[in-house]
C-alpha cells in the first residue's frame, strides 16, 4: 500500500512525523508537507507562483505551499506511481465543528477525496493545543489511526472524507461515529499596536462547543461530546455543500412565482 501523508503544521511538526512512523508497517509511506506551519489555509491553492518541492530526506519533501498543494502535487505528477490512502496530520490541536471550514488538515484530506479509499484528516484534540513538542505527545494518537487503518477502512460514497479527532488520554475509551456540532463565534480580535505606530490585529481564538440540537439523531452524538468523553471522534463529511430539504423548498417556491 503507498499511503500518501500531508498537514498543517509543517515538515517538521511533530504530529506528522509520528503519524509517518506509526504506518510505515502498512506499506511505503511517502511524506509531503509545507515547508513551514500552513494552519488554517483549508483547501487554497497556490496560483500566483510555481511550487518548488525539494526532498529533505528519502519518501520526505517540503513544498513552499499549503497543504492542498500537497496533495494535489503529489497525485498529479510529482510522483511516477499512484496513491491508496491519503492521510493528513496529526494536527497540533482539535479540528471540530466549525473548524473543518478553516482546517488545512481538513483541506488535505478533501484534495484526497477522489480517492478509492476515504481520505482521513487526523486531530490531536487537547486542552492546552501547544504543549505538544515532541512526536511520544502524539503517539497514542497514531497507534490509534494505524490500528483503524489495519482494520479496514468504511467505504464511503465518492468526494466523502473521515475528519478523526483523537482526544490527549493516554488511555482511549474507544470510537465513536459523530456528527460535526458547532462552535459559538470566536472570542474577540486582539488588537495591538507595533512597534512603528501602526494598528494590528490577532485573530481571536475558536468559539467554545453550543449545546446542538441533534438533527433527529437519537443515539449518535456530536465531534465535541466524543472527544470531551475521552473517545476518538469519527466524522463522515463531504464537498457537497447543498442542503437538499431547503433546496426543494426554494425550487417549489420559485417554480410557482415563476
Ligand atoms: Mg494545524
Amino acid at each position: 500500500m503507498n499511503i500518501l501523508i500531508a498537514n498543517d503544521d509543517g515538515i517538521f511538526a511533530p504530529g506528522i512525523q509520528a503519524l509517518a512512523q506509526a504506518l510505515r508497517p502498512l506499506g511505503r509511506v511517502v511524506v509531503v508537507a509545507p515547508e513551514a506551519e500552513r494552519s488554517g489555509f483549508s483547501s487554497a491553492l497556490t496560483l500566483d507562483r510555481p511550487l518548488r518541492p525539494i526532498q529533505i530526506a528519502p519518501d520526505m519533501w517540503a513544498v513552499n505551499g499549503t497543504p492542498a498543494d500537497c496533495v494535489y502535487l503529489s497525485m498529479n505528477g510529482l510522483f511516477n506511481f499512484e496513491f491508496d490512502l491519503v492521510v493528513s496530520g496529526i494536527n497540533n490541536g482539535a479540528n471540530l465543528g466549525d473548524d473543518v471550514l478553516y482546517s488545512g488538515t481538513v483541506g488535505a484530506a478533501f484534495e484526497g477525496r477522489l480517492m478509492k479509499q476515504p481520505a482521513i484528516a487526523v486531530s490531536l484534540a487537547g486542552p492546552n493545543v501547544r504543549s505538544y513538542e515532541t512526536p511520544e505527545d502524539f503517539a497514542v494518537a497514531a497507534q490509534w489511526v494505524h490500528d483503524f487503518i489495519v482494520q479496514g477502512l468504511p467505504v464511503l460514497p465518492p468526494r466523502h472524507i473521515l475528519n478523526v479527532n483523537i482526544p490527549d488520554v493516554t488511555e482511549l475509551k474507544g470510537a465513536k461515529i459523530t456528527y460535526q456540532g458547532r462552535r459559538n463565534q470566536s472570542k474577540p480580535i486582539s488588537s495591538h499596536v507595533d512597534p512603528r505606530g501602526r494598528q494590528v490585529y490577532w485573530i481571536g481564538l475558536s468559539g467554545e462547543a453550543v449545546a446542538d440540537p441533534k438533527k433527529g439523531l437519537t443515539d449518535i452524538e456530536s465531534d465535541f461530546f466524543a472527544v470531551a468523553n475521552g473517545y476518538v471522534s469519527v466524522t463522515p463529511i463531504q464537498m457537497d455543500a447543498t442542503n437538499y430539504a431547503i433546496l426543494n423548498n426554494l425550487h417549489a417556491q420559485f417554480s410557482k412565482n415563476g
